[in-house]
This record gives structure tokens, sequence and C-alpha cells, in this order.
């Protein structure tokens, strides 16, 4: 069976003897495809030694010449996106259209980071004092750790190493056990685009290597998205030695309907959002807010739709893959059990599907429930499945009270034709990333993606002007060409003169 190995300093590098190794599964099938190596601490060691070995090159090399590189990436994925949509379907389960989705959005990261002479560009202030110039640049802050979960092995890492690499950072890739291929094809693009050996690295691992980044002083930058108690261990941690720390965790995303919104449009947007990549999406739709009113009709709407949903292997046309594993399927599942005994009303029950997949993969359908209350675990946790809770609210201000008391603030839709009620929402909800009348209002790569409250820990959002300001540090440079009237002793502070 395939090992699949780290990528250090430019090539595959075999696990050292003894290492310890995960399966790696098709979760269509449930078959075990591959094993992923887990890096000892010795082994990210290696892969931190590249990286600070590559830097001072890299970071001196012109943009013009780092520009050029990005571009040849950016054309090889471009051309060759379906090889990656297939390792990703392959080993998460989303089907292929949904796996080329997330491709393209983060390819859009590395368009975006093309443009980065301009984003670096400083400012220059002629004569602040008299024939005193002032300047200012922002420089590569070092090595950068990118730790990135399951659910977006290509789109995650994108949203940071294409403006990393861009900014003049090196990068060590730490990718989801769970899904690993995907960071390396990525490796090998890179270095047929001509980037240089050591500026990115990949190893794979598990709590042991992610400590051992946190830990190592080499490491200058931390970019984390995963679920959110290990979001904050990773900015505490991370924090304490001194790195910058951007961690983007976990989130429970609404999607308030108000009675004069277009009902057919937000039934639709509650069936793509909620279920779409089988709810393994952070801004994936779970709770739908319902004004009491027009809650039957919503419900009836999103049920009849849901129905229509073909769930299956993603390389067959299906709309709907399996969960990642065995376990989190197991565990969706409990969810499912927990939310019919607190007494929601099951309207869709997904606990028992008949795929269409060969053998044993972990499927489970939509599920849909209604009349959910604000305690029930099913509301209260982030169930990353296809479970959609219908919460039912007496009007806007109830629904804004409810999504404004929930501890995540990562995205969030409101669904109406009244312009002074999407305006007022959009002022008051606090929440990172607001959709009126869309339902994953995923940001452009030259705005910035990130959350609020225990959605994200550090104050930098990734990619857009956020991201270039995260992987650079400012400097302000105060310059005089001598000039023999500015001579003589002077102890006083500097004035302007
Ligand atoms: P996860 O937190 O289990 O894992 C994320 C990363 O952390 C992986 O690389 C994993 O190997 C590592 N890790 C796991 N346990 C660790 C530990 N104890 N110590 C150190 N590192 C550890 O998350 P996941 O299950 O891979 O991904 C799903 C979660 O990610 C969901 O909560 C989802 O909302 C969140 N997510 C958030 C965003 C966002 O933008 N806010 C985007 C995508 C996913």
């Amino acid at each position: 069976m395939k090992t699949i190995q780290h990528w250090i300093n430019g090539a595959e590098t075999a696990p050292a003897t003894g290492s310890r190794l995960s399966d790696v599964t098709n979760p269509a099938t449930g078959k075990v495809t591959s094993q992923v190596a887990l890096a000892s601490a010795a082994t990210v060691n290696d892969a931190v030694a590249a990286a600070t070995a590559a830097f001072p090159l890299w970071r001196d090399t012109s943009l013009a010449k780092r520009v050029q590189i990005l571009f040849r990436f950016r054309e090889l994925l471009n051309a060759r996106k379906p090889e990656l949509a297939a390792i990703i379907t392959a080993e998460h389960g989303k089907v292929l259209d949904d796996a080329l989705g997330e491709i393209s959005r983060g390819q859009e990261v590395v368009e975006f980071a093309c443009g980065i002479p301009h984003l670096l560009k400083g400012g220059y202030t002629e004569n602040a004092s008299t024939k005193v110039d002032v300047h200012s640049v922002r420089q590569p802050v070092g090595p950068a750790a990118i730790i990135s979960p399951f659910n977006f092995p290509a789109m995650v890492p994108m949203w940071f190493f294409p403006v990393a690499i861009a900014s003049g950072n090196t990068v060590v890739l730490k990718p989801s056990e769970k899904d690993p291929t995907a960071a390396n094809w990525m490796a090998e693009l890179w270095k047929e685009a001509g980037l240089p050996d050591g500026v990115f690295n990949v190893v794979h691992g598990d709590k042991e290597a992610v400590d051992t980044l946190l830990q190592h002083e080499d490491i200058k930058s931390v970019s984390f998205v995963g679920s959110t108690p290990i979001a904050q261990y990773v900015y505490q941690q991370g924090t304490a030695t001194g790195k910058r720390v951007q961690a983007l965790g976990g989130a429970k995303n609404h999607m308030l309907v108000l009675p004069d919104a277009d009902l057919d449009l937000a039934a639709d947007a509650a069936v793509n959002a909620g279920y779409g990549a089988a709810g393994e999406r952070c801004m994936a739709i779970s709770a739908i807010v319902a004004v009491e009113s027009i809650a039957d009709e919503l419900v009836a709407k999103i049920a009849e739709r849901t129905r229509t949903l073909r769930i299956g292997d993603g390389t067959r046309g299906t709309d709907m893959g399996p969960l990642v594993t065995a376990a989190h399927r197991e565990k969706v599942a409990g969810y499912i059990n927990a939310g019919e005994a607190a007494g929601a009303t099951m309207v869709l029950d997904g606990r028992n599907v008949t795929p269409d997949a060969e053998g044993d993969g972990f499927f489970l359908a939509p599920t849909l429930f209604d009349n959910v209350t604000p305690d029930m675990s099913i509301y209260t946790d982030e169930i990353f499945g296809p479970v959609l809770s219908v919460v039912r609210v007496p009007s806007y201000d109830e629904g804004l009270q409810l999504i404004n008391a929930n501890p995540y603030g990562n995205g969030t839709a409101i669904f109406t034709n009244d312009g002074g009620a999407a305006r007022r929402f959009e002022n008051e909800i606090e929440v990172g990333m607001v959709g009126i009348n869309v339902p994953i209002p995923v940001p452009m790569a030259y705005y910035s993606f990130g959350g609020w409250k225990n959605s994200l820990f550090g104050d930098s959002h990734a990619h857009g002007a956020e991201g270039v300001h995260f992987f650079t540090r400012g400097k302000v440079v105060t310059s005089r060409w001598l000039d023999p009237s500015h001579g003589g002793i002077n102890l006083g502070f500097p004035q302007n003169s």
C-alpha cells in the first residue's frame, strides 16, 4: 500500500523508519487507499530547516521573478485542476463539481497574489523635514506555518500560501491527515512552476507535528484553520512563543428568512448551503431562523427540494457525497438521535440511506428538523454534517438576538426583499461575513475571509489586504543625504524644521 510522504526541500521525503502511519480512506467506498506518514519532531525540524535556509534567497528574489513563478503556478493549476479534483473526491468524498469549485476559489487567491508588486508598494514623503525624506516598505516575516483542516484540502491552504510566498516568505504546510494527497500535488506543481526548493514544504502529521511547529523558534507566523478548541489552543501556544497567529475556528451559520423573502429562492439557498459537501463546510448554513408566519411554507419547500437530491459516490454525478470518516458519520448520526430525543420535529430522517456507491461508504442522507429550540444540542453544537435545523422566531428582532447570542460568528445570511431590513441586519449583526440573499457569502480573494467571536482567534483575516499585512512587517525609513549645513551636536529630541 502506498505511503504518502512528506515534501521537504523540493522532493518527496520518505518517513523515518518506525514512523507512525495513519490510514487514508475513500469515504465513498469505505476502503483504505493509502497510509500517510505522521511526522515526528525531527522530521518537522528538517522541514523548518529547509524553509529557513531558503528564506534569505527567496526574500531577495526580485518581485518580477516571484510573480513570474506565481503566474506559472496559476496556469498549471488552471490547466490541471481536474486531476486535483479527482484526488479531493477520492479522499474527502465531496462530489467532483464541488471539488472543482473549491480549487477555483483557491485559484482566485493565486490570481490576487500575482498582483503582489502593487500590494507591496510603500509610501514616500519628500521633504518631511528640510531635505529629509521618509518612506515605508513591507518586508516578509519569515518561515510561515500553515495548518489546515480536512474539509478544503486545496482551497484553505491556498487562502494563505500564495500570499505568503508572493510576499517573500517560505512555507511549511501541515495539511489534514484525513486527505493529505492534495498538498503533495500542489507541492509538485510549485516545483514545475519553478519555485526554488525549500520555499514550499509539506509535513504530514497530527498533534506532534503541530506542537513542534508552534514551539519552533524559526517559524515566525502561524495560519491555522480548524475546529474552535484547536484554533484557540494554536493561538495561545503560538503567541506565547512570540509568533503572529491567525487561527480560524468553527462555525454555526444562521440564515434568517423574513416574511417578505422570495421563499423559493430561500429554499433553494437553504438546500444548497445546508447540504452541499454534506454540510462539511465552515460556511454551511446549519440553522434556518424562520419568522413564524412563513415557517410552514418554507419548511415544506425545503423538504420538497431535499427529497430530489441524489446521494452517492462523488464520481458518479451525484449531488451529495459521504461524510469524511466512519467516526464522523457516527458522530453526526448521534446528533440526529439527540435531536429526535430532545423533541425536535423530524421532517426528513437521513439515517437510512441507499447511496449510489460500491462498498461500505460513510453516507447519511440530508436530515431536516423543525421546531428546534436553542437549548438542543443540534442547535448549540457545530454538527458539520447534512443536518438542517429550523428555529422559529416571532419577528426580525428575536432572530437577530438569537444569532448575536451565538458564540460563533463566521457567516450568516438574511433573505428578504426589504432593503431597509437588510441594511439594518448588515449593521447590527455580530458576524464576520454577511450575505444578503446570498447563502454562502465567501468573500472574493481581494477581500478578506474570517469570522468574529469563537470563529477567529487573532486579528487578521485570510487573504486580501489583511493577508498581505499578516505576511509582512512594516518598516519606515527616514533618510537625509549628507549636507554640511546639517552638522553639529544637538542632544534634543529630533524635531521637524
Ligand atoms: P480539526 O481542528 O480537527 O483539525 C484541524 C487541523 O488541526 C488538522 O491539520 C489537524 O491535524 C490538526 N489538529 C487536530 N487535533 C489537534 C490537536 N489536538 N493539536 C494540534 N493540532 C491538531 O478540524 P477538522 O475536523 O480537520 O476541520 C473541521 C473544522 O474546521 C470545523 O470546525 C470547521 O468549522 C473548521 N473550519 C473553519 C473554517 C473557517 O474559515 N473558520 C474553514 C474550514 C474549516
